[in-house]
């Protein structure tokens, strides 16, 4: 054989073609990635349900089915009812090879209710307590912190009454007739807090609460629905008890409030949090401060093409209902191509552990909250089946929504903890580059014959 340009024969080595740089044996690689380094397997086999042990169907076969029915964005449950039939997916959940079917999807349905949520989100947690033993967070981002961005998110309403839950949601709607005319009708919706620590690159998911309807509210106020501050509250007490090296939270124009902030700082962390209202302390007396004081610090960004102002006013203490110092930041960005152009402001309060960052930081890390809309939201609908209602069962969601999220979360580890090159190679449309290496992924399947989960 010959070997490159030479004419000489080739007497080195002869190296088989890497089947994993071809993207050929992409799921299986994913599969053995994630059972080798995060113990996949073990943690999908720990869930169980109020069945009998002897049940045809085992659990880890129902929460094996639905995370790789995540993973591989089947978009229903109808839609995965004969894959549940196919040697190929048998294979993929197995790995007992006499099986014959991994049963239907109403088995599937019957059984995700009766799995804890906790335990569903267990294999998250077990996923990214690894992570931070390989020292995956260690170095953090900017100030080498590590950042963690709240936002509310809704990915299910229906007008109609047949498909809502004791857990939904009401409210009432403008809905335009066929004859013009207006009328206020109910709708059902299911709407949550979502938490999501935000990197240069890997945006992990770290929790998701529900908000909850008003009879099921277990703080007295029956009145209404719980709002996004409490649900968000709830949540970030149990990320930060959870993932304890988490250092800062990262919000919108809803968290800059005593409240909030008192929790923060009771939390030991710091807070990076956009202020929307000029009316509102701090900012207001922020702005009072700067009145029309020339900017602290001009920087000329030429790589993002960004002329940036920057105000800064630490120590602030007016909020009655906060007891520290206040950090409130201002800037204003203009375009350099297109000077003429409104320039975007952005005001943001600083507390804690975040108030060592410099402004250019500080700016850095409020912009990068779109990460939780961009990464999360904006994929979980256009690409993953994350607003399809499989289920209308409000711990079966939840349940299935930690499946799909520990997939999620694997998925955005392989992609850039084991195919470091692959981005590069594929551009930097992350959702392309994504969506590609799940066809990769339908492509392995369709060649699986044995088990991914033993590999040779
Ligand atoms: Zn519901």
């Amino acid at each position: 054989m010959r070997c490159g340009l030479s004419s000489q024969p080739c007497t080195g080595p002869v190296v088989d073609a890497d089947p994993f740089a071809m993207g050929q044996r992409r799921l299986r690689q994913f599969v053995a990635y994630g059972n080798k380094t995060y113990a996949l397997r073990r943690l999908l086999q720990s869930l169980t349900d109020g069945r009998s042990d002897d049940a045809t169907i085992p659990t880890f076969h129902v929460a094996a089915a639905t995370f790789f029915c995540g993973l591989l964005r089947v978009r229903s449950f109808n839609a995965l009812e004969p894959k549940l039939k196919e040697r190929a997916f048998i294979n993929l959940v197995g790995p007992e090879a006499e099986l014959d079917s991994l049963g239907s999807v109403d088995t599937i349905s019957r059984v995700l209710p009766q799995i804890a949520v906790e335990q569903a989100r267990d294999v998250t947690v077990g996923i990214l307590a690894k992570a931070e033993r390989n020292k995956v967070f260690r170095e953090g981002w900017h100030g080498a912190l590590r950042y963690v961005a709240l936002d509310g998110w809704e990915p299910i309403s229906s007008f109609s009454p047949k498909r809502h839950c004791e857990h939904c949601l009401v409210r009432h709607v403008k809905v335009k007739q066929p004859d013009g005319s207006v009328k206020l009708v109910e709708q059902y919706y299911h709407r949550y807090v979502v938490a999501m620590i935000i990197d240069e690159r890997l945006d992990l998911v770290v929790g998701i609460e529900p908000l909850l309807p008003a009879d099921l509210r277990s703080d007295g106020a029956t009145d209404s629905h719980e709002g996004e501050l409490t649900a968000a509250k709830r949540l970030l007490r149990r990320v930060k008890e959870t993932f304890g090296w988490i250092d800062v939270v990262v919000a919108d124009g809803l968290y800059p409030n005593g409240p909030f902030l008192s929790l923060v700082q009771d939390l030991r962390m710091g807070a990076v949090i956009i202020a929307r209202k000029n009316t509102d302390e701090p900012l207001k007396e922020a702005l009072r401060i700067w009145g029309t004081q020339p900017a602290h610090e001009v920087v000329l960004d030429t790589e993002a093409g960004e002329r940036i102002e920057l105000w800064d006013c630490p120590d602030l203490e007016t909020l009655d209902t906060y007891k520290g110092p206040i950090r409130v930041v201002r800037a204003r960005v203009t375009k350099l191509d297109d000077p003429k152009a409104t320039p975007h402001t952005w005001c943001v309060v600083v507390i804690g552990k975040a108030t060592k960052l410099s402004l250019r930081q500080i700016l850095a890390v409020a912009r990068a909250r779109w990460h939780i809309e961009n990464t999360a939201f904006n994929q979980w609908t256009q690409c993953w089946k994350f607003t399809h209602v499989f289920t209308h069962n409000a711990q079966a969601i939840q349940v299935l929504y930690w499946l799909f999220i520990a997939a999620f979360n694997l998925l955005t580890l392989f992609l850039y903890r084991q195919l470091r090159s692959y981005g590069r190679d594929r551009g930097k449309d992350v959702t392309r580059t994504i969506s590609r290496l799940i066809d990769e992924m339908l492509d392995d399947l369709a060649r699986l014959t044995a088990s991914p989960w033993h590999p040779g």
